[in-house]
């Protein structure tokens, strides 16, 4: 059993900008479970499926094969063998992955890769159920949030930056209907695991929660 770290939270909160940073100090894998289901989505979305045509999406589960490997350190995604990670921060792939991602064949289709990841090596994982569901015993387990408006208010800069024309109310919107459907939806929804520390990083910058996230681990 490698040494895990699981680091869960709503859309936006900083997972991945403060897992990454972990991973690297402590030499650890960083395991991005959002973009393998962002690959599947890319799946269903090939096979022109609507993120409301639930039964669809569930048989098309059995076609799509969602594997990991590292170039440079950098986390890469395979869909059926093909490197599907340029594709995966499409705003219709996270609409797709949003949605999909509440149906039971859609998590059962992931659980065994990310188990048997943190199985093998030393992880830091990130996403939604990861403390509560996929590592229940992992080593340390972090919630990690921020208000809805310092979360929409850091996508509204990374679009920005990108010269993407975005709108704040919008995305403060999108992230809400986000929380929503992860919190609400039956299995494996996102809540605090009950030996998570819970970290609001509303008003802490980035080494803040590194640090405190490293603190946590022995
Ligand atoms: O984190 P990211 O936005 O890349 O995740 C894409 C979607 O996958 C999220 O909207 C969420 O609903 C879902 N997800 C999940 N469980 C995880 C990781 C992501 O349900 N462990």
């Amino acid at each position: 059993m490698g040494y895990n770290i699981a680091i869960d939270g709503p859309a936006g909160a900083g997972k991945s900008t403060i897992a990454k940073r972990v991973a690297k100090e402590k030499g650890y894998i960083y395991v991005d479970t959002g973009a393998m289901y962002r690959a599947l989505a890319i799946h269903f979305l090939k096979k022109n499926i609507l993120p409301e045509e639930t039964e669809k999406i569930t048989d098309a589960c059995k076609d799509a094969d969602v594997s990991i490997g590292y170039v440079d350190g950098l986390q890469q995604v395979y869909l059926n063998g093909e490197n599907v990670t340029s594709q995966l921060r499409e705003e219709a792939v996270g609409n797709m992955a949003s949605v999909s991602s509440a149906l039971p064949k859609v998590r059962e289709q992931l659980l065994e890769l990310q188990r048997t990841l943190a199985r093998e090596k030393d992880v830091v994982m990130d996403g939604r159920d990861i403390g509560t569901n996929i590592l229940p015993d992992a080593d340390v387990k972090v919630y990690l949030t921020a208000s809805v408006l310092t979360r929409a208010k850091r996508r509204y800069a990374e679009l920005k930056e990108k010269g993407i024309a975005c709108d704040l109310e919008q995305i403060a919107h999108d992230i809400e209907e986000r929380d929503w459907r992860d919190m609400n939806r039956e299995t494996a929804p996102l809540c605090q695991a009950a030996d998570a520390v819970y970290v609001d990083s509303s008003d802490m910058t980035i080494e803040e929660v590194v640090e405190t996230i490293i603190h946590l681990c022995k």
